[in-house]
């Protein structure tokens, strides 16, 4: 049984420490900008490569190139999405969605970027345009786009529900598309399944017990999160089967709906000025030797 908290009497300096100021711990001023100007310019003038479709509680891989630019789209009605990001040369190298939010917060949008994994860390992607940036941070602390959420999973389900057994929680959905596009089974797929970007979806934390939250997503038809590729991509999308996300996951009782994915190709020359980004410069010595 939790214990009645607190269990520990606060000392009597307890005010003055708790008035530290908070310090930002990653100020991202030092990070190489952005070539923001440039992409800005790059998207005036995109053609449509391919298109997928992503069913209803499913999933569906898609391929980007370095270079182009991708959109996730809501199409029919108010759906959140659940994205994995890989190297396409390289499935260790992907999506590192925890060093994502201690360098751009909690919710992304324009100008924030998606970072890889260890010993990578590197931009994946960056988000060039986002139809729901006017949302902001809700009376709630609510916001859209996080990176705290991990992704709907049948193993949280099962604990919690005394043993249920469902099988189109994001993470599964995750894993069939995967295991589908490169041919590898279910169980060596689930090992590159990774902690999302929720896509569209509304979360937040409450601020009296510090509990994750979800609410209605704000998106509606026509809205999309578009990103430029830095490095070849290989991305899965989930439509997760809590729909909008105003109630639950990880059963079929919500009203689900499709989501768009679009690759599309800036015009000739347009990216003449950009270089992908290099990997870590960091030596990988570890403070033992050479690696
Ligand atoms: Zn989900």
């Amino acid at each position: 049984m939790k214990p009645q908290r607190p269990e520990t009497d606060a000392p009597a300096d307890a005010d003055e420490r708790r008035a530290v100021p908070p310090v930002i711990c990653y100020p991202v001023a030092a990070l190489p900008p952005a070539p923001m100007a440039l992409y800005q310019a790059a998207r005036a003038g995109l053609d449509l490569v391919a298109e997928y479709l992503v069913p209803p509680r499913e999933a569906r891989c898609f391929r980007v190139s370095a270079g182009q630019f991708f959109r996730i789209l809501s199409v029919e009605g108010p759906q959140v999405g659940d994205l994995n990001l890989w190297n396409a040369n390289d499935l260790s190298e992907r999506f590192y969605s925890g060093k994502t939010r201690a360098l751009h917060g909690t919710h992304l949008s324009t100008g924030d970027r998606m970072w890889s994994s260890f010993p990578h860390l590197r931009p994946m992607a960056t988000i060039t345009h986002d139809t729901l940036d006017w949302y902001g941070f809700d009376a709630s602390g609510g916001s859209v786009h996080d990176v705290i959420g991990t992704r709907c999973d049948p193993y949280t389900h099962n604990l919690l529900s005394g043993g249920g057994q469902y099988h189109h929680c994001c993470h599964s959905n995750l894993i069939r598309a995967l295991s589908a596009e490169t041919r590898r089974s279910p169980v060596d797929a689930e090992r590159h399944v990774h902690d999302v970007l929720n896509v569209f979806m509304c979360t937040g934390f409450t601020r009296d017990t510090g509990q994750y939250f979800m609410k209605a997503s704000p998106v509606r038809p026509g809205d999309y999160l578009e990103f430029f590729a830095e490095i070849d991509l290989l991305g899965a999308l989930s439509a997760c089967p809590g729909g909008d996300c105003s109630s639950e996951h990880s059963s079929d009782s919500a009203a689900c709906h499709p989501l768009r994915v679009e690759v599309l190709r800036p015009g000739e020359n347009a990216l003449d000025d950009w270089r992908p980004p290099a990997q870590s410069a960091y030596d990988r010595s570890h403070g033992i030797g050479p690696a």
